[in-house]
């Protein structure tokens, strides 16, 4: 699809990045950050009940969570939870390096920064947090990035708890792990700004950089997480979670879209046939003593458990449960999820339907099934089987997500798969998520911090390249050097000590690569070792040629000594290196007179790099050569 294309569906994207910062502790309890384990000491089991909210309504979140009746495990390690992080002893005082971290990074988003910070609880009932709520704070507000021609804004950026990493989710049992619980996160949302699912990848990098920059965030898998919201015209947003990597952004947002924009042509259809949320039509019929000897094997093994089978009418709906909502996967996989997740049928396929076109009923055990239940052949029939406790849950889902093919798109949660499409995870939360926390008081955010975070915070990499461009550096160096370690450094060797830039940039970008590529250890080169080699080049004690072996050696050594620097060679020693070139050269034959030139240097270089230009060698051969052609 062309940019026109996605302007002709509407197509609109908006992220919502979480990115751990890097801290020793977490966010509201003392406890190490960053240590992950799959060791534990303790587990602890807890169910999830909905509460009526302070205005008298159920959040359909927690009333779907209810719904799953799931059984949830927390693994516990001694050395890395506390009571705190289980709701049995009240949050320490915010954590004042993340908060610095975070608001630093609010300032290189261009944001506003709050002038007091206001700790809220936000309800979180999958749970993955077990006290059903995460402490989270809006911290910075109204920023913006600059992209292409244009700038795409930054609505908010809240410092929050990371949740639980989650181990299995099986049947009626969900298992977490609580390391990861309460790690220091900020979560940045963009505006809806990116038309394109080209875009969306490319405002994720920009943030990612951003980020990055500062050097205060964490790295690896799990780090950064984005959720990414997409719409089409006429559509709903919906909002895909945790994608983990920002590679897959692009496929991801373009399924998503082509999945909204078939679910509206689904509506048209359906519409077309006379069915609107008005006159939608579904009956459910218990068909456990119909079929009996089923041969198609998840049914057979139904069966055999002695789990009751449901059949669902949904009138007129004949053929649509094979409508393609996404590459490779049909209407029947929307239906199938919901069945999957909140009534927790978790063995697929978990449901058949009469639109298949694969056997799964004989076609006598259909007219079986549709004489019981008076269907025509203008339905279709879903056949769905679980336990007493489940099935009804099962029939519920499946007439629900029927019903709401007639309203368009719902509003959900949906979950990135590895293939690139995505499925459903769960309902979008209400908006009143959202409620005080009484046990932290507000926070000030005074003048005084924010100076003190500005004298470490890096200058927006977007700003250095401009720069970078302007000094004609290698092209290949720009990008890692705008958010490299190095970038000051670089700053000040080239405006201070007047080092070639393309030669600066080279050697802190491209030489530790080098080295790293030779299977040296690279782990002590730092800004130290770096500013001093640079240093004894600006000064004249190090040939540019022999900067590569400094490093090496320092990188070897540890750390830079001058000792490594081999003697310059003075004019007389030159002078008798050249004349036993010379003697060297007089046994061979050559034809050019360049190549001759060409192969005395690389015999004197081979000999003297490091304790002379390269340049200086070529000067002294051309006036010795003159001091000969005068003296003949
Ligand atoms: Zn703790």
């Amino acid at each position: 699809m062309t940019e026109a294309d996605y302007r002709t569906v509407g197509f609109k994207s908006g992220l919502e990045i979480h990115q751990q910062l890097f801290t020793d502790k977490k966010l509201f309890c003392r406890c190490p950050a960053g240590r992950y384990s799959e060791e534990y000491d303790a587990e602890i089991l807890r169910h999830m009940r909905p509460t009526l909210s302070e205005l008298g309504v159920y959040d359909g979140t927690a009333l779907m969570e209810f719904k799953t009746k799931k059984e949830i495990i927390y693994r516990i390690n001694r050395n890395t939870v506390c009571t705190y992080e289980m709701d049995d002893t009240p949050p320490f005082l915010i954590n004042e390096d993340a908060l610095d971290i975070a608001l630093g990074i609010g300032m290189l988003y261009n944001c506003k920064l709050v002038d007091e910070l206001h700790i809220a609880r936000k309800q979180y009932l999958d749970g993955s947090i077990p006290t059903g709520f995460q402490r989270t704070a809006i911290y910075a507000v109204d920023g913006w990035i600059p992209y292409k021609d244009r700038t795409v804004k930054i609505i908010q950026m809240s410092i929050e708890e990371d949740s639980c990493r989650e181990v299995s989710d099986f049947s009626h049992n969900r298992i977490y792990l609580t390391d990861r619980l309460g790690m220091p996160l900020i979560e940045t949302v963009t505006g809806p700004d990116m038309r394109t699912p080209q875009e969306a990848a490319e405002v994720g990098w920009i943030c990612a950089k951003l980020v990055r920059s500062t050097h205060k965030v964490r790295r690896g898998i799990g780090a950064a997480r984005q959720d990414v919201n997409v719409s089409v015209e006429g559509g709903t947003r919906v909002e895909i979670k945790g994608v983990p990597k920002i590679t897959m952004i692009p496929l991801l947002t373009h399924n998503e879209a082509m999945r909204q924009w078939n679910l509206l042509r689904l509506r048209e259809e359906l519409k077309k046939r006379g069915l609107t949320p008005e006159t939608f039509q579904a009956e459910d019929y218990d068909i456990t003593s119909v079929i009996k000897k089923p041969y198609y094997i998840p049914l057979k093994n139904a069966v055999e458990s002695k789990l009751k089978i449901s059949c669902i009418v949904l009138k007129g709906f004949k053929d649509l449960l094979r409508w393609e909502t996404q590459p490779d996967t049909y209407f029947s996989k929307e239906i199938s999820d919901r069945v999957r997740v909140i009534a927790c049928l978790t063995t697929i396929p978990n449901l058949i339907h009469s639109d298949s076109r694969t056997d799964t009923l004989t076609s006598s055990d259909w007219q079986k099934v549709k004489k019981q239940t008076e269907a025509t052949d203008n339905d279709t029939l879903i056949i769905v089987w679980a336990s007493d406790e489940d099935i009804q849950t099962a029939v519920n889902e499946i007439i629900i997500r029927a019903k709401e093919a007639t309203m368009g798109i719902p509003s959900e949660t949906r979950q990135a798969l590895s293939d690139g499409t995505n499925g459903f995870e769960r309902i979008l939360p209400g908006a009143d998520r959202m409620y005080p926390d009484t046990d932290l008081p507000p926070k000030r955010i005074e003048e005084d911090r924010r100076n003190k975070i500005k004298s470490w915070l890096p200058e927006q990499f977007w700003k250095r390249q401009t720069w970078y461009k302007e000094l004609n550096i290698p092209p290949d160096t720009i990008d890692e050097l705008s958010i490299s370690k190095y970038a000051e450094l670089f700053k000040k060797v080239v405006n201070e000590w007047k080092i070639n830039p393309t030669t600066a940039a080279v050697v802190l970008i491209q030489y530790p690569k080098r080295l790293k590529k030779s299977y040296l250890n690279t782990d002590s080169i730092d800004e130290e070792m770096m500013s001093s080699i640079l240093k004894a080049y600006a000064d004249g004690k190090l040939t540019s040629d022999f900067i590569l072996n400094a490093l090496k050696m320092s990188a070897e050594l540890g750390m830079f000594v001058e000792e490594i620097i081999p003697q310059q060679i003075n004019d007389a020693d030159l002078e008798k290196e050249i004349l036993l070139a010379e003697q060297q050269m007089q046994k061979m034959k050559f034809v050019k007179k360049e190549s001759a030139d060409n192969i005395m240097m690389g015999i004197l270089m081979k000999k003297l790099r490091g304790r002379i230009s390269a340049r200086k060698v070529s000067q002294k051969i051309s006036r010795l050569q003159k001091d000969l052609k005068n003296v003949k």
